[in-house]
């Protein structure tokens, strides 16, 4: 980590449009142990070479700088960052970091059982865990290599190692897992999971998300839809919060329920943008102001030429500048293919 004299004042990451982003999503790593059909293609992506990922210590030293400019919460994210070689001890220099109040982890929780004490020990206060069906079989077909018995047991052990709330996120796919939302969301009666349903955003084409055995094309559900028949199935929903405070879900419980239900809707939720808080940071280091659209500023070469944190605060300011005032996926705008992984969505 740079050790140079800091001569600018710390600034307030606000955008400009008066958003204050406080938050940064991490991937840390392209690679992963699943293959989910709407993520990656079956054969994988062509992973980056080792050394065009940032280290460790460069991750620690981007995080450290942007919290002296006013960042709170940090999410790792991938690629599955449970595969990243280091990610404890990746947590613990993020937990302590000074100014960073949250440092969490979005997994499929497949190795997750083996980590989730020793990341909790780390300082990791909550975890984020994919699960698209409970259905054994089916699970195995939307993540190609998945097996829900080890899911279940990551998030027993998150559970076990104090890591609270657990967050399930569930993309909803025409087809695929529209029909089991209601039984996904029942879950919430006897568990106190946020189970948090979330729109399909096109990071595929439409070929490339076919589910070969089955020829399953994956189609959108709006969360209306999704909130329908949940409603229909379990009773009315209830507005509610979350313990952890503000984020992209509009969070709902049904009566009587321990947990909570959850809609991210990217697409049809009309103000999701004007809330957003956030910046990611790709695995190969850049800033991506918004998972929607193409637009980076590339902190590596800055990192890896010797410059110091104000040149590093320049860029990140950059970025934020770039940050654009909504996703206009309904105006044409696609982002760039195959790429979730890199970008840590
Ligand atoms: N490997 C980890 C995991 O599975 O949670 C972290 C990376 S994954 C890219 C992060 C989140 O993005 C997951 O919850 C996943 O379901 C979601 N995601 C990936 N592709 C998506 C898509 N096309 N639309 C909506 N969500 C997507």
């Amino acid at each position: 980590m740079s050790s140079k004299q800091e001569s600018v004042p710390p600034t307030p990451l606000i955008d400009p449009f008066q958003r204050s982003i406080t938050y940064l999503r991490v991937s840390v790593t392209d690679r992963c142990n699943l293959r989910c059909v709407y993520c990656m293609p079956e054969e994988g992506i062509p992973f980056l070479p080792r050394r065009e990922i940032l280290t460790l210590e460069e991750l620690a030293r981007i995080v450290r700088v942007a919290a002296g400019m006013g960042l709170r919460r940090v999410r790792l994210t991938g690629g599955e960052p449970l595969v990243r070689n280091g990610i404890v001890k990746l947590v613990r220099w993020i937990a302590e970091t000074p100014g960073i109040e949250d440092v969490s982890l979005t997994t499929n929780g497949m190795i997750l059982a083996s980590y989730a004490h020793e990341l909790a020990d780390a300082g990791l206060r909550r975890v984020n865990i994919s699960l698209d069906t409970l259905d054994p079989e089916r699970f195995r077909a939307v993540t190609r290599h998945g097996d829900l018995a080890a899911v279940m047991e990551g998030i027993a052990a998150a559970r076990d190692a104090g890591l609270s709330p657990i967050k399930l996120n569930v993309v909803v796919m025409r087809e695929v897992n529209d029909q089991e939302v209601a039984e996904i969301a029942r879950t919430t009666l006897e568990e106190d999971w946020e189970v948090r349903f979330i729109e399909l955003m096109p990071f595929m084409d439409e070929q490339e998300t076919c589910i070969k055995d089955t020829s399953l094309v994956l189609g959108f559900v709006p969360t209306q839809e999704v909130r329908k028949q949940i409603e229909e199935a379990l009773g009315p929903l209830e507005p509610a919060e979350s313990v952890s405070g503000a984020g992209p879900a509009q969070y709902f419980r049904l009566p009587g329920a321990k947990g909570l239900v959850g809609f991210i809707s990217p697409l049809t939720e009309q103000q999701f943008c004007a809330s957003c808080n956030r910046m990611r940071l790709t695995a190969e280091g850049r800033i991506r102001p918004c998972l929607l659209t193409d637009q980076e500023v590339d902190l590596k070469e800055t990192l890896r030429r010797g410059d110091s944190d104000d040149d590093l605060r320049q860029r990140i300011l950059e970025a934020l500048d770039s940050k654009p005032d909504a996703h206009h996926l309904g105006d044409g705008n696609r982002p760039h293919r195959r790429k979730m992984a890199q970008i840590g969505g």
